[in-house]
């Protein structure tokens, strides 16, 4: 018998991953459920620098899927991205947005000492992407009958987190974006939610200063008594993509922390 639990609940559908850099990358981790699930996927890659890497990853477990290069501050190329989406699927039913980024120097030390510059960056890239891929995407979602846009946040957005600064604000331009999307898309039966996942070590937590000991801090605070997996924030966008399973399910950040933003003192 297969140990795919999950073979064929996401049969027909299609799919779009905007945030694969590295097989560590939490958008790769959701990329393989929703794959052996059975969607067709299709990933979005940051620039040349990245092509190679993406492409070795996805040529080894999901050959033949589509490859658009995008960068998501630039409203013409998250536009082609949907372009070609519509040319190669007709329809879309599922976007991960997986993508952050904030200068290396805004996160450490004090959140009083970001720049103009640092602060229009980072929620350029790390929130307001959320949207215009949502704008984009929403025609092929619609002639689906509907869909699922999943992105990925952090508890920094809700609580201060030492060093996680402009990107902790920037989490909650994005987490309040997600409520204001789900509203807007609603209608058309759209859902729009948040992951929000434990500390997991992928280039973009290596940028953030003191990481390793978040990573040993929760492994003592947590109520699970440990840090959280790629492969369980990737249940969790399995289960944001279904229909089947999270039908009545929108505007919502779910945490996938192993307990952490439970706890107080
Ligand atoms: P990662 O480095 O693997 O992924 C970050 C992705 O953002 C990369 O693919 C990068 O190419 C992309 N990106 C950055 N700037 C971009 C731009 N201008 N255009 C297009 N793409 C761009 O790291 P990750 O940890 O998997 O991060 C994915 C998401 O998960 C982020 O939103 C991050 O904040 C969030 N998150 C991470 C953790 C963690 O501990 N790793 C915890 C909670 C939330």
């Amino acid at each position: 018998m297969s140990d795919n639990k999950f073979q064929g609940l996401l049969a027909g559908k299609t799919g779009v991953i905007f945030g694969v850099a590295h097989k560590t990358s939490i958008a790769w981790g959701i990329a393989k459920k929703l794959h052996d699930a059975g969607m067709k996927l299709a990933f979005t890659y940051q620039g040349e620098r990245l092509l190679d890497n993406v492409k070795k990853l996805v040529d080894e477990e999901m050959p033949g899927s589509l490859l658009i290069d995008c960068d998501v501050t630039d409203d013409a190329q998250v536009e082609a991205v949907f372009t070609k989406l519509d040319a190669e699927f007709g329809k879309l039913h599922t976007v991960v947005h997986s993508v952050a980024f904030a200068k290396k120097e805004d996160l450490a030390g004090g959140f009083i000492d970001t720049s103009r510059d640092g602060f229009m960056l980072a929620h350029n890239i790390s929130a307001y992407s959320l949207t215009v891929v949502a704008k984009y995407a929403q025609p092929l979602l619609v002639k689906n009958g509907g869909g699922s846009i999943i992105t990925l946040t952090y508890l920094g957005g809700e609580r201060v987190v030492k060093n996680y600064n402009v990107m902790g604000v920037a989490k909650a331009a994005l987490d309040m974006s997600v409520r204001y999307l789900a509203s807007d898309l609603g209608p058309q039966n759209i859902r729009v939610n948040a992951i929000s996942a434990g500390p997991i070590k992928t280039l973009a937590a290596r940028g953030i200063s003191g990481f390793s000991d978040i990573l040993s801090y929760m492994e003592d605070h947590t109520p699970m008594k440990r840090n959280v997996t790629q492969d369980e924030v990737g249940g969790t966008g399995l289960y944001l993509a279904c229909d089947e399973l999270s039908s009545g399910v929108t505007g919502e950040v779910i945490h996938v922390d192993a307990g952490f933003h439970a706890v107080g003192f």
